[in-house]
């Protein structure tokens, strides 16, 4: 029998996670991932890990790799010229970079994973039923010529704004939900006050700065910045066009001049090399897959960083999504992966506060700024209260993951 092909395009989260699980469970696949981005390329900022996610990598013996690349950060303070409170960080807090370079490595070093990095789909055709394989031509950044190679199943994992999702599915704007706010990320140089918790501040008309230390003994500090300010038509086309000076400097006049750690995070962001900026936008589609080709993780289901679940979900989907192909390669595991998984998905979608949280975390006015302090404070107070210590990440033991003993998993009803 030969082996049955699988394209992942996209080696984000949910792309490598995909490939380790189908690796580890069959050599009868042969695994191709593309990644339009350079092998070393490490991008993003800082994330969190929780259960059930957690509960996956840990099945995946990366542990130990990962707990030595912990920021380390230690709470998150919200910050205003008289208050401080503290809140709690997250079970396991990694730099995106990181976590993808440790995901690749483990799901490369299969024998039948195959990674391709500066590569991308041009195009994708599912020939007829019969035959059941998708063609798809695949392109090398600098390479004029592409290559045409047949796959019996693809997933698209290439993110947000994904094009395997617009090959097969079209472009429909019915299915972006953007939610009116908007975020930049980058790096700029660490001083000694960043760590070691993570601190924020708002100002008026609905902007929000945060800075994430990286490490103690990192020389870079995460800087996000996010607002909601929809009257930035310079932004909005920068944005339209990706054109990273304009989107630098629509930002800078937003955010120059509001105090805190303004003047500096601007200034560096002027500079910064790693910098991302983008409209929050939420995809809900009817379906996550069309015959042969299937999306996952953001690509199909992009939560937004506002229920805090997209790495979870990339991950926890990657997961249920190589169980059902490794029990049948056909487009009935696709079925059963959405099966299982929508309702949880939707449930992670839901935008806490009836969906008014962005708007709630991002107040307009200085009332609004106090009020949402007051509430946090309080918070922060209950839980540190309530809060029964939390167990190190990496101290459970996943011994056989396919034979499903993931007790968080199956308590979410995602088991079998
Ligand atoms: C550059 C970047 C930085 C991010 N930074 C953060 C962060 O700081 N904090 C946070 O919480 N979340 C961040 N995210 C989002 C976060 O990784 C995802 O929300 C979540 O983990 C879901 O993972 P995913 O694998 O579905 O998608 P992603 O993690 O977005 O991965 C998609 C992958 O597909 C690749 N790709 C995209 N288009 C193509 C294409 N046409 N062909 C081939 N490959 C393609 C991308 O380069 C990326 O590696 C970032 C995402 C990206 C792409």
């Amino acid at each position: 029998m030969p082996p049955t092909k699988i394209l992942v395009n996209g080696a984000g989260i949910s792309g490598s996670v995909l490939a380790f699980f189908l690796a580890k469970h069959s050599p009868k696949f042969s695994i191709t991932v593309l990644e339009r981005s350079r092998a070393n390329q490490k991008l993003g900022q800082g994330l969190e890990i929780e259960e059930p996610a957690l509960t996956v990598v840990k099945a995946m013996e990366i542990m130990d790799q990962l707990q030595q690349l912990r920021t380390g950060e230690l709470g998150f303070r919200l910050v205003d010229k008289r208050a401080r409170s503290r809140g709690p960080t997250g079970a396991l807090e990694l730099m995106r970079g990181d976590l993808t370079e440790v995901l690749y490595k483990a799901a490369d070093a299969f024998e039948n994973v195959n990674y391709r990095f500066e590569s991308t789909v041009k195009s994708m055709v599912e020939t007829e039923k019969e035959k059941g394989k998708v063609v798809v031509e695949i392109q090398k950044r600098g390479e004029e010529n592409v290559s045409t190679e047949e796959f019996d199943l693809v997933v698209g994992a290439d993110g947000v704004r994904s094009t395997t999702r617009q090959m097969v599915m079209g472009d429909s704007r019915d299915w972006y939900k953007p939610l009116g706010a908007y975020v930049a990320y980058f790096s700029i140089p660490k001083e000694d006050r960043d760590w070691p918790d993570s601190k924020a501040c708002h100002f008026t008309n609905r902007r929000f700065m945060w800075l994430r230390p990286t490490g103690e003994h990192s020389k870079q500090t995460s800087a996000y910045l996010i607002h909601m300010n929809n009257n930035v038509p310079a932004l909005h086309e920068a944005n339209a066009t990706g054109d990273r000076a304009k989107q630098k400097q629509a930002l800078a006049d937003l955010f120059s001049n509001c105090g805190w750690e303004s003047k500096r995070v601007i200034e560096q962001m002027l500079k910064a090399d790693n910098f991302y900026s983008d409209e929050i936008v939420q995809i809900k589609l009817p379906t996550w897959s069309k015959g042969r080709v299937a999306l996952l993780g953001d690509a199909a289901w992009a939560p937004t960083p506002f229920t805090g679940q997209g790495n979870q979900l990339a991950i926890i989907g990657a997961w249920v999504l190589a169980q059902e192909i490794s029990r049948d390669s056909s487009t009935i595991a696709f079925e059963k992966y959405e099966k299982r998984l929508r309702e949880y998905v939707e449930e992670c979608q839901q935008i806490p506060l009836g969906g008014y949280m962005p708007a709630l975390v991002v107040p307009e006015t200085r009332l609004g700024i106090w009020l949402f302090r007051t509430v946090f404070s309080i918070m922060a107070w209950f839980i540190k209260l309530t809060q029964r210590k939390k167990p190190a990440a990496g101290s459970g033991k996943v011994d056989k993951p396919f034979d499903l003993q993931m007790d968080k998993l199956e308590s979410k009803g995602l088991g079998q």
